[in-house]
């Protein structure tokens, strides 16, 4: 193909209508984030009181980009708290917070966040249980776009390949067409995983993805997780000692609303200061 055919022939491909709908309407998908510093997320500073109270006490912390990264910290140390701050839903007194070097996430509103490709998965499963596997993750898809895409909307060839991948990725493939209701607790929380990941998002937060599931489960999350690191910013709020020490590299430890202590996981447990607050917890 000649130079002039190849333009013409991504014109057309720009100007169907699906691909146009994306552009327009899509602004998660491809999100120009920059990290040319490496960072993905800085927060410094960050304070947050309820009555009185510092949830958040001067808390600065740095994700890497494609960093996977476990938050552990005893309860009340501050970890919901640290997630409301980053996706927007609650507002710190102090402190400054960017994503990339350009985002200032202060400056946002929740559902601007997730449009900036902030995607949180909360504790609880929230699949639609009547609908299938598949149709879970297409209407994933859906939820970014606008009325009228809703109403003329039908999968393009990528968006095909991205559900399969999904499928893949999540373990989910051999499922596709059962209704998510008839899936296991482990399985509907891969499920909401893959949706979030069908909204291609840079940045990844996840809280506590292990309560309640089977060791076997726990090993496929420990394994998904890690495969989502490199292409994903991925932070994961996580109680289970056994879990964040299979999949972490790095490990934050959070207490009072502030960074107790920062790195391997064996390095943060050997930490007397560590060990004090969170033995203390467990025991
Ligand atoms: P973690 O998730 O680490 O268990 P949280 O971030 O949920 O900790 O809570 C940190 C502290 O802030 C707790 O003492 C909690 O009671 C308090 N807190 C959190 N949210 C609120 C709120 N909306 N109103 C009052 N206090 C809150
Ligand atoms: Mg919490």
């Amino acid at each position: 193909m000649n130079g002039v055919s190849q333009g013409l022939e991504r014109f057309r491909e720009t100007m169907r209508r699906d691909r146009v709908f994306d552009l327009v309407n899509n602004p998660a998908e491809n999100p120009a984030l920059d990290v040319s510093h490496g960072m993905a997320l800085y927060l410094e500073g960050i304070t947050k009181s309820f009555d009185g109270f510092r949830a958040l006490d001067d808390l600065t912390l740095y994700i890497g980009d494609g960093e996977l990264r476990c938050i552990i910290g005893p309860n009340g140390a501050g970890k919901t708290t640290l997630m409301d701050v980053i996706t927007g839903k609650t507002r710190p007194d102090a402190g400054t917070a960017w994503f990339g070097n350009r985002i200032n996430l202060l400056r946002l509103k929740e559902h601007e966040i997730a449009g900036k490709g902030i995607g949180r998965k909360f504790q609880k499963p929230t699949v639609f249980e009547n609908h299938s596997v598949h149709e879970n993750l297409e209407l994933a898809l859906h939820a970014d776009r606008g009325l009228l895409t809703s109403l003329t909307w039908k999968l393009n060839g990528e968006q095909r390949d991205q559900l399969d991948e999904t499928l893949e990725l999540i373990g989910l493939k051999e499922r596709r067409d059962a209704p998510a209701g008839s899936l296991s607790h482990g399985q509907k929380q891969w499920l909401e995983i893959g949706s979030l990941l069908m909204q291609k998002p840079r940045l990844l937060l996840v809280d506590e993805p292990v309560a309640g599931m089977s060791g076997q489960e726990t090993e496929a999350t420990a394994e998904l997780l890690t495969s989502l690191a490199g292409r994903h910013s991925v932070v994961v709020v996580e109680h289970d000692m056994d879990f964040v020490r299979s999949i972490a590299r790095q490990v934050t430890v959070l207490h009072q609303g502030s960074v107790l202590a920062e790195g391997r996981m064996d390095e943060v447990q050997a930490d007397p200061r560590v060990r004090e607050v969170y033995l203390g917890e467990e025991n």
